[in-house]
């Protein structure tokens, strides 16, 4: 059967086919149901061009409270006229809809989605949601691009992760003009998948969660917009930043071993030398209980801003630049 919710047609499975040529078309698809029986829907626009090509495919939201993604895809379907674009474009501004819907990160059952890609068709409620989103959507791109932010409590620089060890994903990451580009695998999460069934695939994480930027979403649209022309499908020239990304050839978290209130003194994109200090930890009475200093030399691609701070907690994403 049928339906139309605001005139936007439910669909199952994307069929690009019954897209006409040069046109963008919104459709629900049909993902999973909830308890009572009513589906869930993702949102899903297919931007068709003038001929076929490349289909590259932008995420968003696949943790439910990393919003500035929503704003990049909807600048492109708003600027992109599919007259003048070769091959399809196929976005999904709300990937995670259950976490969006709750206005937390993780999925409705606390898991999360992106460490347990491609999913299980027959495990639980976040496995099956993920396997489908794979299957149904993800599986249809031979390129993705898909959009993060820091989590809440963190900021973050303007950074691709991607596995720099792949020709083809070089240039992909280069092309988003961030600040820094950080090689990793990351098994279990959306990209990997998408690697995993051949689909050239970067994370770009831009600002912060919960909100929209505008700065970091003119960056990121930019960034996408030079890969289309990259790839053959808009003219126009790719524009390169004023400074060239800082690529890192692995990164890692610093954590505290003790609790309190945490100060962490660099910026993003600052350069840490080895032994600097680089934190503090005070007790609720003010006093300095511990500092912290930079395990080896090399820049902080995202760092931990809410004070509150656990044993374990979060200090700086410290990115070790190639050399
Ligand atoms: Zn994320």
């Amino acid at each position: 059967m049928f339906v139309n919710l605001d005139d936007v047609p439910v669909i199952k499975e994307i069929d690009l086919q019954a897209v006409p040529k040069q046109s963008k078309q919104r459709f629900w698809l049909h993902i999973t149901s909830d308890g009572i029986g009513t589906p869930l829907y993702i949102p899903v626009i297919i931007i068709r061009g003038k001929s076929d090509h490349h289909i590259v495919g932008i995420t968003a939201v696949v943790h439910g409270n990393e919003l500035n993604g929503i704003s990049v895809v909807q600048k492109l379907v708003k600027n992109i006229d599919p007259k003048k674009l070769t091959g399809t474009i196929i976005c999904v501004p709300v990937s995670n809809v259950p976490a969006f819907l709750r206005q937390q990160r993780d999925f409705s059952n606390g898991v999360d989605l992106n460490r347990i890609m491609p999913g299980d068709q027959w495990g639980n409620e976040s496995d099956v949601y993920a396997y489908r989103l794979i299957s149904k959507v993800i599986n249809e791109f031979d390129y993705l691009i898909d959009l993060h932010t820091a989590s809440f409590g963190n900021i973050n620089s303007f950074y691709v992760r991607a596995n720099m060890n792949l020709p083809e994903i070089v240039q992909l990451a280069w092309l988003q003009n961030a600040q820094i580009i950080v090689h990793k695998e990351s098994f279990g999460t959306l990209r990997y998948a998408a690697e995993r069934l051949g689909i050239h695939a970067i994370t770009v994480e831009i600002g912060n969660p919960n909100r929209f930027e505008k700065q970091v979403i003119s960056n990121a649209y930019d960034g996408i917009i030079n890969t289309l022309i990259c790839l053959n499908m808009l003219d126009g020239a790719i524009h390169h930043p004023e400074e060239p990304a800082i690529e890192c050839e692995s990164s890692y978290w610093i954590h505290t071993d003790r609790g309190g209130l945490l100060e962490v003194f660099p910026k993003l994109t600052d350069f840490v030398e080895k032994g600097e200090v680089i934190a503090q930890i005070s007790n609720i009475f003010g006093d300095v209980l511990e500092t912290y200093e930079a395990p080896e030399s090399g820049i902080v691609v995202g760092k931990r801003t809410h004070p509150v701070n656990p044993t374990g907690g979060r200090i700086l994403h410290l990115g070790l630049p190639v050399t």
